[in-house]
């Protein structure tokens, strides 16, 4: 490059450094006018269940639904990215952080409605009575509420960890049940555009996935202002507390007896059609494998463990080795249930 296209590039980048400054500077005018806290460098290892991950540039706790969409307007129209964190248990934040803005979503309210919003007249009809529920609130105290109030339909939910929002999210589900199954409709957000409530057929649930779920990998490029999911509306009716509490007691049992309790994310792979990801990753001679401070878990070869002081680096080390030797063995690709989050660049 010449020096003077060397200097016409520095001048550039300098502009862009002054116009992200005083972004960053009318965002955190505008959010303490809002009444939302806004901390710098935020290590977000405290807020995610593998307890691992590095900073957020910016890092805003809200407990109003009403606050989270404003906030997320607010950055999307400065230009700043942002990045909504439910449970954090579902998702691989990588050493180096997260630009931009990570909103922790603390809403918490919840409500059962008569009525409440009806699909259109071709969808399958829903049932009188939903259950409202702010999109912070965690779905395993949800279930576990209603349950003790006697209201079937969110029973296989007890043991999931997470907020309403990430489940809606990634179609979270567990013993047989599943959030397809479960939600009448969501009520979204797309800053710049408004909101609308979606049914669960509008959001295109399979396996693990909705037609919401953000897909970035490290070094992809994540949308800049992802929709995010506000509140949700399930279908519930009327249920036998005894039947439905041992039906959830044999599920917390079931868990504790299968999976590891050192903090990780979940599963890590998908199952393939037919088969599971632990069964072939065990096959493979990988289960109890250590790299750093993350290890395969002895107990359960789809779970990856932070054993203390692991890096998100080790975690995606063990994940490559997995895949490759399963893809060597077996010829089949494990496909990623955790999300990858944050910045690659280190
Ligand atoms: C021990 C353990 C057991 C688990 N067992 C199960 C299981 O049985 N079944 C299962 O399905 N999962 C399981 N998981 C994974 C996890 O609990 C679920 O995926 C959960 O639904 C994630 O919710 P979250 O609030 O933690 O999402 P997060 O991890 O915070 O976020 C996940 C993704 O959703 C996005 N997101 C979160 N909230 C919103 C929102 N309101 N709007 C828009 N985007 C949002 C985030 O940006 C991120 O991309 C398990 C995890 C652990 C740690």
């Amino acid at each position: 490059m010449s020096a003077v296209g060397a200097e016409e590039q520095g001048s550039k980048g300098a502009e862009e450094q002054r116009s992200a400054l005083a972004a960053k500077d009318e965002f955190l005018t505008a959010t303490a006018k809002l009444g939302v806290a806004v901390t710098a460098n935020e290590p977000l290892a405290r807020h995610t269940t593998f307890r691992i991950g590095g900073p957020a540039d910016l890092y805003a706790a809200v407990n109003h639904v009403g606050k989270l969409a404003q906030l997320a307007e607010l950055a999307s129209v400065l230009g700043i990215p942002y990045t909504v964190l439910g449970g954090g248990s579902n998702v691989l934040i990588s050493d180096a952080g997260v630009r931009g803005l990570v909103i922790a979503n603390q809403t918490r309210d919840w409500r059962l409605e008569v009525g409440g919003w009806r699909p259109t007249a071709s969808e399958s009809p829903i049932s009188n009575l939903q259950l409202l529920v702010d999109s912070g609130v965690m779905l395993a105290g949800l279930a576990r509420w209603a349950i003790r109030e006697g209201w079937t339909g969110l029973e296989w939910a007890v043991s999931v960890p997470g907020t309403v929002g990430g489940a809606v999210i990634g179609n979270a589900g567990a013993h047989g049940g599943c959030i397809a199954d479960s939600l009448a409709c969501a009520l979204v957000t797309y800053p710049g555009q408004g909101r609308r409530w979606l049914s669960a057929t509008e959001l295109g649930y399979s396996y693990r996935n909705s037609a919401l779920r953000n897909k970035p990998g490290f070094s992809e490029t994540l949308s800049s202002c992802p929709p995010i999911v506000l509140s949700a509306a399930f279908n519930v009716a009327r249920g036998d507390v005894a039947e439905m509490t041992a039906r959830a007691d044999g599920f917390l049992a079931h868990r504790r007896a299968s999976q590891p309790v050192e903090p990780s994310a979940g599963s890590v792979f998908r199952n393939p059609p037919g088969d599971h990801a632990g069964r072939l990753i065990e096959a493979v001679g990988l289960k109890g494998h250590r790299l750093g401070g993350a290890q395969i878990s002895p107990r359960h070869a789809n779970f990856i463990v932070n054993t203390g002081d692991a890096r998100s680096a080790d975690v995606l080390e063990l994940i490559h080795l997995a895949q490759s030797r399963v893809h060597e063995q077996f010829g089949i690709e494990l496909a990623l249930e955790i999300l990858l989050l944050g910045d690659s660049s280190s």
